[in-house]
């Protein structure tokens, strides 16, 4: 080593990664190398008892470990990594504050751990649990324990039936964990529910292989199914796969239909996010990164990587590492001690570790183990299952804490109670003068809110200065992106104008969303509108359109001007110019109060009234930018509506129109084209018929 501190920046506070950087900090001292940490969130997990969450076994809080705590020494910043710049080695962060920073490193240890894919199999993204994070058990234990509460007070007993069934999908460790504590759970809290029958509970597991837990010897996995479903507790389907999961249940591929309102997911394993980004070139294979036998990414000196997203084979039997938690915490101490040999000159080890063990927990106070030999099954493997988890907890605290859940479980019946996070559930109507905030950027999602009067822009901050990206209507809805993915606002929302808004809590909205299926499709509609066009992901088109005003760029307004009071056979007569696709509307004082559209008027002819006026058919408070905005907040606003045009107005206080934008000018004006020639008389595209920008 020569003399200067080097930078080991590592990328994940899993298993893995925490077992990795604690090992550099106990080996190299301070002077010698800076260890940084990057984690989305500032806890690790321990993954293996997450089904014990589920099953109100031990409380959320007892198996996460935050991360700073553990981890003396190490720089531990709780940031998600974006990118990784191997060239220049550097990784590139997110902020809080919706900005990227740059960290430059001598050595990157890639430890992000996988994702779960729940489209493989349709219908599954929608309405099926994962469980993968602290976030997933929680929410499946409350889900659990909510079809109980509604099975007890339910009369019809078809209803009841199907929510007290819950199915299982993957037979593997996870698989096999979770319905055993879910069937614990239900069948254990029976005594609470006067009105549920032990007869009506049904639990499925479904696995597309011959017996579940593959990784284990075949004479423990017979024992592990057979105490699963003695006196049919848990119905095991073997060779099943399923097909599709809908709202009612789960149909196979065989055409079997299991009814169902819970259903868990625990296949479907993908690389990471961070993985999937990364380029071409870095290789991979099933979504797994492939690295030297040493866990040097390929092609690469200074990158490493490991646990469940690297694909790294063990010296001692030349396989591929299984994705758990035993590889993943060998893998950050070996890697670790190579990377400290590659620092002082030395030769790097390849990766060897010989299995301890393997045990399972499958409900009913028995599991399955097998260990340096030995065969362990029902409630002496059980036993040594939790001795043995209890002392690869990451902390003596957290032992504590498990220790005594798990003392309290033998004794007392598991805690029924539903405890939500969320504030009380209500919806109100807030106002806000122009400039005030709704909200920030950094801050938590609780609420969702839907525009009653007036307009609100939306704020990001962009090279440090705060910039108005879009503005929003009345009808608008907003915060639906921070909720839908629980994570904090990324823009700030500001009162252009006296803003009314309604505002309402997430378990609202999410009950709304479930018995609303059209509010759930047009949530998702605006979610992949507002974040997913192709060009908000050009950084230099945005900058242009940001330096440029919407002036540089509008057209002049088509006459004629409507008004709301006017005949309906105004519009009519408009439209017969057959390029026209849009007529403004303007009041009194010649402010812009609507538009109409051709759809509009097509929708309206069958159904004409006598007395019918412009108002009538006309869409009122459209969106419109203003003379002082810049050509990225019209793209942005015509964007987030799904619009083609959008009207110009003088000022937020004076909505007398002044011109229209189109979207298609704005991408090639941004792009540095010229725009095209206004032969077409222009007109604005109402939100009735929203042509996609
Ligand atoms: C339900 C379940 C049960 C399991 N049971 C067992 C078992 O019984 N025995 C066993 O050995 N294994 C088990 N496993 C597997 C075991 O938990 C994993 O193999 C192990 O957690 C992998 O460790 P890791 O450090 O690679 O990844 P993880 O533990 O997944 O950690 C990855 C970390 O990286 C962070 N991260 C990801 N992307 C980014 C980014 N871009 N920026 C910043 N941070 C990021 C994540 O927040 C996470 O904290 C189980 C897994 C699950 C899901």
């Amino acid at each position: 080593m020569k003399g200067e501190r080097a930078r080991i920046v590592i990328i994940g506070g899993g298993f893995a990664g925490v077992e990795c950087a604690r090992t550099v900090r106990r080996t190299l001292r301070a002077s010698e190398a800076e260890v940084v940490l990057f984690d989305r969130e500032n806890h690790l997990v321990f993954q293996p008892l997450l089904a014990e969450v589920v099953g109100s076994s031990l409380e959320p809080s007892a198996i996460c470990a935050p991360l700073r705590q553990m981890l003396p020494g190490v720089s531990c910043r709780t940031e998600e990594v974006l990118r990784i710049d191997f060239d220049r080695r550097r990784v590139v962060y997110a902020t809080r504050e919706d900005m990227t920073g740059e960290l430059a490193y001598d050595h990157v240890v890639i430890a992000c751990g996988g994702a779960s894919n729940l489209s493989i199999i349709p219908g599954m993204s929608d309405h099926a649990y994962p469980m993968r994070t602290i976030g997933d058990a929680v929410e499946l234990r409350a889900h659990v324990l909510r079809q109980l509460e509604r099975a007890e007070v339910t009369e019809d007993e078809a209803v009841r039936r199907r929510l007290l069934s819950f199915v299982v999908v993957g037979g593997g460790y996870s698989g096999v964990e979770a319905a055993g504590e879910i069937n614990d759970l239900v069948r254990g809290a029976g005594r609470f529910f006067p009105h549920i029958r032990q007869g009506e509970v049904s639990v499925s597991l479904v696995h597309s292989g011959e017996q579940i837990l593959p990784e284990i010897s075949p004479s423990l996995r017979e024992f592990a199914a057979k105490k699963m479903t003695c006196s049919g507790q848990i119905r095991l389907l073997l060779k099943s796969r399923c097909a599709s999961v809908g709202v009612e249940g789960v149909t196979l591929a065989d055409g079997r239909f299991l009814p169902a309102s819970t259903v868990v997911c625990t296949i479907g394993g993908t690389a990471a996010p961070l993985v999937e980004r990364m380029p071409k070139e870095i290789a991979r294979e099933k979504g797994r990164l492939l690295t030297e036998p040493d866990m040097r990414l390929k092609g690469q000196s200074r990158a490493w990587a490991i646990g469940d997203t690297a694909s790294i084979v063990n010296a001692v039997d030349g396989k591929v590492c299984a994705p758990t938690g035993q590889f993943a915490q060998r893998q950050g101490r070996q890697c670790a001690a190579n990377i400290v040999r590659a620092m002082r000159g030395e030769a790097t080890r390849p990766f060897r570790f010989r299995v301890l063990g393997q045990l399972c927990s499958i409900g009913g106070h028995s599991a399955v183990a097998e260990m340096m030999g030995l065969r362990l099954s029902g409630f002496l493997a059980w036993f040594v299952w939790r001795g043995v988890y209890l002392f690869k907890l990451p902390e003596w605290s957290r032992r504590f804490k498990v220790g005594l859940d798990w003392a309290w479980d033998l004794v007392f019946p598991r805690d029924l109670g539903i405890v939500k996070a969320d504030t009380t559930q209500r919806h109100a109507l807030s106002y806000y003068d122009a400039g005030q905030y709704v909200f920030r950027a950094g801050d938590p999602a609780s609420t969702f809110y839907v525009i009653q009067s007036g307009e609100a822009e939306v704020v990001r901050s962009v090279d440090g200065q705060e910039r108005v990206i879009a503005v929003l209507k009345p009808g608008d809805f907003f915060g639906e992106k921070a909720l839908a993915e629980n994570r904090p606002r990324t823009s700030s929302i500001r009162a252009r104008t006296r803003l009314e808004v309604l505002s309402m809590g997430r378990e609202l909205i999410d009950d709304m969303t479930r018995r609303i299926p059209p509010l759930a499709a047009a949530l998702k509609d605006a979610i992949l509108r507002r974040g997913d066009q192709g060009w908000q992901n050009l950084p230099e088109l945005q900058g242009a359109l940001r330096e440029m005003s919407v002036t540089e760029v509008m057209r002049s307004i088509e006459p004629p001007l409507l008004r709301p009071e006017e005949p309906a056979q105004a519009a009519l007569d408009a439209f017969t110019d057959p390029d026209r696709s849009h007529c403004l509307v303007v009041d009194g004082v010649g402010a812009l109060v609507g538009i109409v559209t051709l759809d509009d008027v097509i929708r309206w002819v069958p159904q004409a009234k006598p007395g019918d006026t412009v108002g009538t058919l006309m869409h009122a408070s459209p969106a419109a930018v203003t003379l002082g905005d810049t050509a990225l907040v019209a793209a942005e606003t015509a964007s987030a509506h799904g619009l083609r045009r959008l009207p110009v107005v003088l000022s937020a206080t004076d909505r007398s129109p002044v011109g229209m934008v189109d979207f298609r000018d704005l991408m090639r004006t941004g792009h540095g084209l010229p725009a095209r020639a206004p032969a077409a008389p222009v007109a604005a595209q109402g939100p009735s018929c929203p042509v996609p920008a």
